[in-house]
């Protein structure tokens, strides 16, 4: 059991589009509360890192331009060692810009972006295609028990995913565009790696969900109760935004 929860931010200032930023925030309110150690370190352009140094890889989204810097920067520096990481277990969430950065490829028109191939994934942008953009909600098995969770949040992003035939998408869309607008599945998961298009406020919004990667990331079978009556709220106000009781 890790005495503390050891998150590398993969390009906080570039990829934070919606303030995703803000799910670390409340890892760390999370761990702290229970006298849990955090630890939050920095990757940015052309930093190296430690695939042994952390529970948590985390790479939010972006907007083309900033995600195109950062697509070349990590494979050139970062790929080996995020494969090593995910090897050994650690977790890596990707969202929206950063989940389509996980898989093969971000095709945009005829330029193709690449991505570190952490899972079988292509995402292509057709000129002039529409946003997928509003309050979404899917349903996940995160432990595979047939306990379904809803994950509630919001999508905006112009990319359409597909996942390779042998992988598995992190939910089903209950209500929104998930990973295609046309499939009903949204996001993927492979063993410890994650990616969604949920963002802004993931973890805020779903704080179930930031417990569940605690607990998974620093080898905990369950996590000290919190007073989570504004976190319940929080979660409750996203689910009706998007149309789910
Ligand atoms: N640039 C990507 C897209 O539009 C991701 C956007 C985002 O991260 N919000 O598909």
């Amino acid at each position: 059991m890790a005495d503390a929860l050891r998150v590398c931010a993969l390009y906080p200032d570039l990829m934070n589009i919606y303030a995703d930023r803000g799910n670390l925030l409340l890892l760390e309110r999370r761990c702290a509360w229970r006298g849990i150690g955090f630890e939050v370190t920095a990757a940015g352009l052309g930093d190296p890192i430690d695939s042994d140094a952390h529970e948590l890889f985390y790479l939010g989204g972006g907007q083309d331009r900033d995600q195109r810097l950062c697509a070349y920067d990590l494979v050139e520096t970062k790929r080996d060692a995020l494969h090593a990481a995910a090897g050994g277990g650690a977790l890596v969430l990707g969202v929206c810009g950063g989940y389509q950065l996980l898989g093969h490829s971000y095709e945009l028109g005829d330029e193709h972006i690449p991505g570190i191939g952490l899972v079988d994934l292509h995402t292509v942008r057709a000129e002039g295609g529409d946003r997928l953009i509003g309050n979404v909600a899917i349903e996940v098995d995160l432990d595979g028990d047939g306990a379904g969770r809803l994950l509630a949040g919001f999508e905006n992003h112009g990319g359409r995913t597909s996942l390779g035939a042998g992988e598995q998408p992190l939910g089903r869309v209950v209500k929104g565009h998930g990973n295609d607008g046309r499939s009903g599945v949204e996001g993927v998961r492979r063993g410890s790696v994650i990616g969604t298009y949920l963002h802004g406020p993931l973890l805020p919004k779903n704080a179930w969900f930031a417990d569940w990667l605690i607990a998974r990331a620093t080898g905990r079978e369950t996590l000290d109760p919190l007073d989570d009556r504004l976190e319940d709220a929080a979660h409750a106000s996203a689910r009706a935004a998007a149309g789910v009781a």
